[in-house]
């Protein structure tokens, strides 16, 4: 069999011309006071695209296409199988536009275009069709009431759904909205980060083109104090899917409080811990595994195993192992088919983590490796992995999501102090637990107060799951049927049975 020769990205990417216009009721355009904004890419810094600059008179027109659509029912009122169809259509396009999608969203936000092109793009498709497989199989209820009445709990779509999205996985965190919200017939306003706004107008595209009435999916790009507040003020949305930041997050709740009291559902940051003990019987792939899901999408992932706690007993040896592997992950050009690790999504990016690497060493934490500025010639926004020895819970670099590839290594003696210290952060979105004996990793993962625990792994993922946090880290669940409960309302409709006159 013959291998599809390597594509020259290179070559691609520069006859790529990126339309950074918006996307309301089935039409590309130019924001209503035609501002737009130069969007630069992070690998190198070259011009992408002229992006609009959607501001609340844009989002005025795409709720209103979006409120029309949903009113007349054109995508709510048709039968599930019918949606069905059109989302597993609107997945095959995505499948089909992948060399295409893969090379906006590494130019865009600087990931390495090997993983755009195998994990984003086939995830964000396989998650629409996932719902679309989902839609028609989901029952509502009959509740179990007496013999004179009948209640149905049935779901229904809420209407208008805002979905604020952010940059490190544009695609994928976008149709973790997009599935749920259009499968059960809501009509969706999306707004993506103005750091990465090049691939949402082109989804929208392709879900008209396989058959999504216009209206339904409308695309404004902005910066998030113009376009994403008047999106989560906008008294005709029913609810916000926001995934970013906490601060952001606080944000949403206040937008809601402030207009219609929709439902906000917040994904938010993270600093998860990864947790060993010296009874894991695979040190080397505990660190493997810690080393790749840490230097993954250069640091930026919200579930980013950020903060080691290893056993003092085993902690030297594991930190050697750990730094160990740094090469691997040293960053290279995001368009070299053989890069592990690509260029932070900005200069503020860049300051951001640098400036965390200083507060470690002013902290008096040990760098074991990295620390700098890498591939400065570039003209991108590249930082070598970094590991943090002599860490303590309570600094900065261990506190806060950095959102870079900065580990933490912070030393515990014995289980007890283990959970209070993974416990001990604002944030509860993932852990992970490495031990051999089963009754530690039941009571541990019983105690940690994180929304996903991973026991000798980190790597698992499934759309079937839901993935989501505690405490600051969200509240909303998306993935898995679950997701369904965030984009629909539940109605109870009671009947009353007539009972013949007794005989
Ligand atoms: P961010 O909060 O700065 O921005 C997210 C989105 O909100 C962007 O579209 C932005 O334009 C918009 N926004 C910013 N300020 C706004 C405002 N005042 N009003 C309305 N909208 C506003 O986050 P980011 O830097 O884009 O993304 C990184 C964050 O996302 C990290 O904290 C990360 O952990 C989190 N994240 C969480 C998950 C999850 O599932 N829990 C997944 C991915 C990323």
């Amino acid at each position: 069999m013959n291998t599809p020769p390597t594509p020259d990205w290179h070559a691609r990417a520069a006859a790529l011309q990126p339309d950074g216009r918006l996307y309301i009721d089935g039409q590309r355009a130019w924001a209503a006071d035609d501002a737009s904004f130069e969007k630069h890419s992070p690998i190198d810094g070259r011009r992408l695209a002229t992006v609009a600059r959607g501001r609340a008179a844009d989002i005025e027109r795409a709720v209103a296409a979006a409120r029309a659509a949903f009113d007349d029912g054109r995508w709510a009122r048709q039968a599930p199988a019918a949606r069905k169809k059109v989302l597993h259509r609107f997945s095959e396009l995505i499948v089909a536009a992948r060399d295409e999608l893969a090379l906006l969203e590494t130019l865009d936000m600087g990931k390495p275009i090997r993983y755009s092109r195998s994990v984003d793009v086939p995830a964000a498709a396989n998650c629409i069709a996932w719902y679309a497989e989902a839609i028609d199989k989901v029952y509502d209820e009959i509740a179990p009431t007496g013999p004179q009445a009948l209640a149905l709990i049935t779901r229904e779509p809420m209407g208008v759904i805002g979905a604020i999205v952010p940059w490190n996985y544009p695609m994928i965190m976008a149709a973790w909205k997009l599935g749920p919200a259009l499968a059960s017939g809501n009509s969706v306003v999306l707004k993506p980060s103005e750091k990465s706004p090049l691939t949402a107008p082109r989804l929208a595209e392709l879900a008209v083109e396989a058959g999504l009435p216009p209206g339904v999916f409308n695309v404004v790009p902005g910066y998030g104090p113009e376009a994403g507040e008047a999106l989560a003020l906008h008294p005709e949305v029913d609810a916000v899917g926001f995934t970013g930041s906490t601060r952001v997050g606080r944000r949403m709740l206040e937008y809601a409080g402030r207009s219609n009291l929709k439902r906000v559902y917040n994904e938010l940051g993270g600093k998860s811990a990864f947790i060993v003990f010296p009874d894991c019987e695979d040190l080397e792939r505990a660190a493997a595994t810690a080393a790749g899901a840490m230097f993954f999408n250069q640091g930026e992932s919200c579930n980013a195993p950020s903060r080691l706690l290893v056993h003092e007993s085993i902690a030297d040896g594991f930190a050697e192992r750990v730094a160990a592997l740094a090469p691997r992950y040293q960053p290279g050009d995001p368009l070299d088919a053989t890069t592990e690790m690509g260029a932070l999504v900005d200069e503020g990016q860049l300051r951001t983590v640098l400036g965390y690497i200083d507060a470690g060493h002013e902290a008096g934490a040990r760098c074991l490796t990295g620390g700098r500025q890498a591939r400065i010639d570039s003209g991108g926004y590249y930082v070598e992995p970094t590991v943090f020895d002599g860490v303590g819970n309570e600094m900065h670099i261990a506190r806060e999501e950095i959102f870079g590839p900065v580990l933490s290594l912070i030393r515990f003696r014995d289980e007890a102090e283990a959970v209070c210290l993974a416990n001990d952060s604002s944030y509860g979105l993932q852990a992970s637990v490495w031990s051999h004996s089963l009754d530690r990793a039941h009571r541990v993962a019983r105690a940690l107060r994180a929304g996903t625990v991973h026991v000798n792994q980190y790597d698992e993922d499934d759309i079937t799951v839901p993935f989501g946090g505690y405490k600051q880290s969200g509240n909303g669940r998306d993935k898995s049927l679950h997701a369904f409960d965030k984009y629909t309302e539940l109605k109870t409709t009671w009947l009353r049975i007539a009972m013949p006159a007794s005989r």
